[in-house]
């Protein structure tokens, strides 16, 4: 048995592994890089079914009162057209996500204190009466006082990536706040009954596969009910504009093939970004470990402004035509679509 045939047969069995065995994994090529790539799909077939959940997120404000280094739609960032979107803009775009046959929407926005948590929960309340969808929020870090309430409004999972581990890298990136508020909002998530979700970025500048290993570790560590990763790619209006994709493609795929071997039961989404990689990097990354697709459902009119990276696609479609492409991209996988809202694997 050879070291990378010895160290998926550990993660098979459940043992534990270290950031230096990960990394080399992560630094695997050629046929290993493919044993690697099938086993994950084998354990996601196996515990997670082939069926895959769709989520679709309505991106309804693309106003940031922060400064993230890498993001395009940074408030710094003045070649944004800003926009917010009614409180009917987007329970009508919760009702078409319902139509178009997702389970789940997800409320995506910058760090927008205009949605105060009284606000969200009356939209909250309202797509849950009239859709009874279940809920995703993604709208950066929140007090626990205002997370407790937005539960109570009946708020089901939020989504608020750690990003990186490396302490120097975060804080170089984040000018806005320290990385313990992340993990301290993250800690009050699970404390209050959420569904909760992180994830990080692959391959920032300057990080490495021993980095990327410690960041898989971290997120395992958190026993996450969903982990959504995606890749760095550089945006022109930011201080980090030019920076370039790692040299090995494939760390990106086997950090998410990784991820699915020490997480088997967790929600993986093929994020957007990975189409902005390659453009059928959301079907190879589905083939590797992930068993969520998240379609854009905002409408066509606010999609062209909410880039947090470059090459962004589908931002010229509209929401029904991303329902029939992603349908026609699952059919083709042979993969079903999953049916109800795809609730996490640890509720009774
Ligand atoms: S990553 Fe999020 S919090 Fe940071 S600037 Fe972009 S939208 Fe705002």
């Amino acid at each position: 048995m050879n070291v990378t045939q010895e160290l998926l047969s550990r993660l098979l069995a459940n043992q534990p592994v270290t950031a230096a065995e990960l990394a080399l994994l992560l630094k695997a090529q050629g046929k290993a890089c493919e044993l690697i790539y099938a086993t994950a799909d084998g354990l996601r077939s196996r515990r997670m079914g082939d069926e895959v959940f769709l989520r679709g997120i309505i991106e309804f404000s693309n106003i940031c009162k922060n400064n993230c280094w890498y993001c395009g739609i940074r408030c710094d960032n003045t070649s944004v057209t800003r926009y917010r979107m009614t409180d009917e803009e987007i329970i009508e775009t919760a009702r078409n996500a319902q139509r178009w046959g997702c389970g789940t929407v997800v409320l995506q926005s910058g760090e927008d204190p205009f949605y105060t948590a009284g606000r969200l929960g009356d939209i909250l309340r309202r797509i849950k009466e009239e859709t009874g969808l279940a809920v995703t929020l993604s709208v950066g870090v929140r007090s626990r006082d205002e997370l407790s309430r937005l539960k109570e409004a009946g708020c089901d999972r939020y989504l608020l990536r750690f990003e990186t581990t490396s302490n120097a890298l975060f804080s170089a990136i984040h000018p806005d706040e320290p990385f313990e508020n992340r993990v301290r909002c993250l800690t009050d998530l699970r404390e209050l009954g959420y569904q909760v979700g992180s994830g990080f970025m692959i391959g920032l500048p300057g990080s490495t596969p021993e980095m990327i290993a410690h960041d898989i570790l971290f997120a395992t560590r958190l026993s996450l009910d969903m982990i959504g990763c995606g890749p760095f790619l550089s945006h022109p209006d930011t201080p980090l504009a030019e920076k370039p994709l790692l040299a090995d493609r494939e760390i990106y795929y086997k950090t998410i093939a990784l991820l699915r071997l020490l997480n088997p039961d967790a929600h993986i989404p093929a994020t957007t970004a990975f189409d902005a990689l390659d453009p059928d990097g959301r079907n190879l990354v589905l083939q590797r470990g992930a068993n969520v697709f998240m379609p854009n459902v905002t409408p066509g009119k606010f999609r062209r402004n909410y880039q947090l990276y470059p090459n962004k696609p589908c931002v010229d479609e509209d929401g029904a035509a991303c329902a029939i492409c992603v349908r026609g991209r699952l059919a083709n996988l042979g993969r079903p679509v999953g049916s109800g809202p795809g609730h996490t694997k640890r509720l009774p």
